[in-house]
């Protein structure tokens, strides 16, 4: 039971306090890429604790799964709340069912989310393969549309010949650097697993919040690909030309990016260009280490966690004074296999 005390409780502390500690104390401005690590790190670990949490309830108290281990079954038996009885019983089969079903339901949103975005991105490339034409140049598809705007699809930049009339030369190399950074970074993966992670338990803040920040942050990593080669003011001045074109409210018909292609204006703007004038923009040494610090912390913690629960689920419990019970006892019963 102490397996389980541990899993609930390490996933409750994640699941409530790790969105408010993020937001306010977390430099995820400055440190993008690490954030999107850890970002998975908590959502991926707070799952593996739900469903470990339950596996180790129905181990404890399901009549013929404590059996497996004999020490496992002894300690199962001095709890108030044990395999024999049936409120014992039905929270370890409530264990396991749960365990299943989020198991079940996280394979379900993986390949529907997966699945679907794959399919509307196929659908795109060949309605672009009728609409748009390449640019060999600029190794490019140029779509016919007024409003300026760059996207890009697993294999492909999209750019609007809108785009391609307002961008200065230098502005054209920040946007498709930035394009590019998405691609090589294979960020539409990044987003659709954390996209999926989310609906498998939707009303969980933590996962909501790590989906809104992996979108958002992967916009600043592609940024900062295009900063290091052109500087922070060319991208700057491409995201005021781009981003100004098809604000949050322009109507759909004049908005040419779809759904699921990753847009250099996809987060907001102003933001992210204010971002790019701080000069303060990069950590301290300091801070840099404790970023990193708490990364491999956070790393760390839960596998140690889930190997901790693992071994005091099985290790041999102490004497029971109550019973007469002891572990050298239960070594010979098992020896004898009576
Ligand atoms: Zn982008």
């Amino acid at each position: 039971m102490t397996a389980v005390l541990l899993l609930v409780v390490y996933a409750l502390a994640v699941a409530v306090l790790a969105p408010p500690l993020l937001a306010r104390h977390w430099p995820s401005d400055r440190a993008p890429r690490l954030t999107v690590t850890l970002l998975q790190i908590l959502t991926c670990s707070f799952l593996l604790a739900t469903v470990g949490a339950g596996l180790a309830l129905a181990f404890t108290l399901v009549e013929g799964l404590s059996e497996l281990s004999p020490a496992l079954d002894s300690c199962a038996d001095q709890l108030p709340v044990t395999d024999h009885g049936s409120l014992g019983t039905a929270l370890g089969h409530l264990g396991w069912i749960s365990a299943v079903l989020l198991s079940a339901r996280l394979l379900y949103c993986l390949t529907a989310t997966f699945g679907t975005a794959h399919r509307r991105r196929r659908e795109h490339s060949q309605m672009l393969r009728m609409l748009a034409k390449r640019d060999d140049d600029l190794g490019v598809l140029v779509l016919d549309h007024p409003s300026p705007a760059c996207y890009c699809l697993p294999d492909d930049v999209v750019i609007t010949t809108g785009a391609l009339e307002r961008l200065s030369a230098k502005q054209l190399e920040a946007v498709l650097l930035h394009e590019r950074a998405h691609m090589s970074g294979r960020h539409h993966l990044i987003i659709a697993l954390a996209t999926a992670i989310r609906r498998t338990m939707p009303h969980i803040k933590l996962l909501a919040y790590a989906e809104r920040e992996t979108r958002r942050l992967v916009e600043l990593i592609a940024d900062d690909a295009a900063v290091a080669r052109t500087g922070a003011p060319t991208v700057a001045a491409a995201l005021a030309v781009i981003g100004t074109a098809h604000a949050e409210d322009a109507p759909p018909e004049y908005n040419p990016v779809p759904e699921t292609a990753l847009a250099i204006d996809s987060s907001p703007t102003l933001r992210r260009i204010r971002r790019l004038l701080r000069l303060d923009q990069t950590l301290t040494r300091r801070t840099h280490a404790l970023v990193i610090a708490a990364t491999t912390a956070a790393t760390v913690l839960p596998v140690a966690l889930l190997a901790v629960s693992g071994a005091t689920l099985f290790r041999p419990c102490p004497p029971d004074l109550d019973s007469g019970w002891s572990p050298a006892v239960v070594m010979s019963v098992a020896a004898d296999g009576s």
